[in-house]
């Protein structure tokens, strides 16, 4: 496809409230950071999202890295010499290396734009189909065990198809006993967020005896050979997540047999194309998949979804309604679950949601255009 004249690149970062505060190892965030890559090429807008949580919470990155980044080097980069075509584009930008965030934000919005020019779905470009995904239910840590009660009975009733609770020492196999004994035999599973260690076996050989869909990550991001050694030692798949941060690590992480359950994040692998490269190399080592997330606002967490279509990401997403985080999404429509628990998408060309533009004004802290 010929490249248009005009080419017109727009940066918001944006500050969306949250509806109640998300608690952290290291304090608490209020309002969603995200940094929206907005590309404008012959008539057509195609959108990105880079969502690094502020408080570097899961990553290295910060919303002020991210910016710098996006702003000083990659759109610049891409700006002289542009490519429109997602794939050929990531690999002119792999002579930028790192900010895995920055670079998902640019490459959404040219998935975004390319699917609109084409005339097609996003799914159908990734290689997924339109079909419904799964959603399941995060939910932090309650100081009090009636309050995780309260919430997980809430979301329950909300449809989701799978609960995921966060677990750290002191606070684990008591909140699984309380859920089991109040809710039965409810599709359960728990995060641990690396917070344990390989002399902690007993307790996840205690936790095998409450019938998990998984438990994700208790062990250090780089303790592989750990994992593989507790995954033998119990019947309950593991599931790696900060393990999980490049195609290489995946590829150690399938060698070694460091977990059977794969959680892909499209903003740690830096884009679509990589998410899926690394949903693909699990599919043919026989491993499923499902997509989390940072979380983002609705265009990252959409885009994400089309993603989530891939046949081999067969479990639950975290992927939950915009609701559930955000006073206001600055999509339309804002994502929703039916009332059975699924996420759906539209057959339209591109994501098939709209960027509500004033709504990105009013949350807007700063802006950038770059123009060719
Ligand atoms: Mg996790």
């Amino acid at each position: 496809m010929p490249l248009p004249v005009e080419l017109t690149i727009r940066l918001h970062w944006v500050q969306v409230p949250l509806w109640e505060p998300f608690r952290i190892s290291n304090g608490e965030i209020r309002v969603k950071d995200a940094i929206l890559v907005e590309v404008q090429a012959g008539g057509t807008t195609g959108w990105g999202e880079a969502s690094p949580l502020a408080g570097s919470a899961y990553s290295t990155e910060t919303p002020q890295s991210t910016w710098d980044f996006l702003r000083d080097h990659l759109i610049p980069a891409f700006i002289e010499q542009p490519e429109l075509d997602p794939l050929r584009c990531l690999d002119r930008l792999s002579e930028l290396p790192g900010e895995p965030f920055a670079r998902a934000g640019l490459e959404g919005a040219l998935w975004d734009l390319h699917a609109q020019r084409v005339g097609v779905p996003l799914w159908s470009l990734l290689g997924g189909s339109n079909r419904p995904v799964e959603s399941g239910a995060a939910v932090g840590l309650f100081t009090e065990v009636s309050d995780l009660l309260s919430r997980v009975e809430k979301f329950l009733n909300q449809g989701y198809r799978r609960i995921k609770i966060k677990i750290a020492p002191g606070q684990d196999l008591e909140l699984i006993r309380a859920l089991r004994q109040r809710f039965g035999n409810i599709p359960l599973m728990v995060d641990a967020n690396a917070a344990y260690r390989l002399e902690d076996a007993k307790l996840f050989e205690e936790m095998d005896e409450y019938g998990l869909m998984m438990i994700e990550q208790p062990l250090a991001g780089e303790a592989l050979a750990e994992h593989a050694e507790l995954q033998r030692k119990l019947r309950t798949p593991i599931c790696l997540d900060e393990s999980a941060d490049s195609l290489e690590s995946i590829q150690s992480i399938l060698r070694q047999g460091s977990g059977r359950i794969l959680n892909i994040k499209v903003q740690r692998m830096g884009g679509l194309w990589p998410a899926r490269q690394a949903h693909d190399l699990a599919w043919a080592a026989g491993i499923p998949c499902w997509l989390g997330t940072m979380p983002e606002l609705g265009i990252a967490s959409v885009q994400g979804l089309h993603l989530a279509t891939l046949p081999n990401f067969t479990l639950p997403s975290d992927v939950q309604a915009s609701e559930r985080w955000f006073v206001e999404d600055i999509i339309s429509p804002p994502i929703s679950i039916t009332p059975d628990g699924f996420l759906s998408l539209s057959d339209e060309p591109g994501t098939g949601c709209r960027v509500e533009i004033e709504r990105v004004e009013r949350y807007r802290i700063r802006f950038e255009e770059l123009r060719r």
